[in-house]
């Protein structure tokens, strides 16, 4: 409290004083009351209401449930409520792609940015453009390497408004409608398939 600049002067007032005392009284008056209440009387109450309550929460639950799919645990997409039930977003027909898929959206991958992490022999670096760290959102995003089928990707993302991250792409983002998300996949799967993307079975190049 000095440190902040408070001058504090102490001093001690017997508290047997005879009645009559002005403010002795009154302090021990007050000092019972606080010890006899379960709460202190002083708090400050700053309190949320209901609505604020709720807002908390919900933002928490939804970071929460942001994580969960990140980590690729197995609770189903949002937008996987088919007529069959619910499906993992990146439940595919084709094994590779399936793999493809949730090693893109975990991280856990081989593309280099990844690979560096556990081995220093090996660059960071994008191997197709060599100019920055091969990770997700580059290889996905950001790589001057383009191909048409990405392009595309970027053309629809950029006429519904929507922004080229990894979460609008990954299928992370709860407020894109079920439709979007889908054709974002398809798109997705589409560069995949023509571009023979493979972070899990590339060659190394030295
Ligand atoms: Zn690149």
């Amino acid at each position: 409290m000095r440190s902040a600049g408070t001058k504090i002067t102490l001093f001690w007032i017997p508290s047997h004083m005879p009645p009559g005392i002005e403010g002795n009284e009154i302090a021990d008056k007050l000092a019972a009351q606080e010890s006899s209440s379960p709460k202190p009387s002083n708090t400050i109450s700053n309190e949320l209401s209901v609505d604020e309550q709720s807002t908390q929460l919900k933002k928490h639950l939804r970071a929460r449930y942001l994580e969960e799919l990140q980590k690729g645990n197995t609770k189903p997409n949002l937008h996987q409520r088919t007529k069959t039930g619910m499906h993992k977003w990146h439940k595919h027909k084709s094994r590779r792609i399936t793999k493809i898929l949730f090693s893109l959206r975990t991280g856990h991958n081989r593309l280099n940015g990844h690979l560096a992490r556990f081995n220093s022999n090996t660059s960071r670096l994008c191997q197709d453009c060599e100019e920055e760290e091969e990770t997700t959102e580059h290889a996905l995003l950001n790589c001057s390497n383009k191909s048409p089928e990405r392009e595309k990707i970027f053309q629809y993302l950029n006429k519904h408004n929507i922004r080229p991250e990894l979460t609008n792409l990954l299928g992370l983002n709860p407020t894109l409608n079920s439709q979007t998300q889908h054709e974002i996949t398809r798109l997705l799967i589409k560069y995949l398939q023509k571009t023979e993307f493979n972070p899990e079975k590339k060659q190394k190049k030295h």
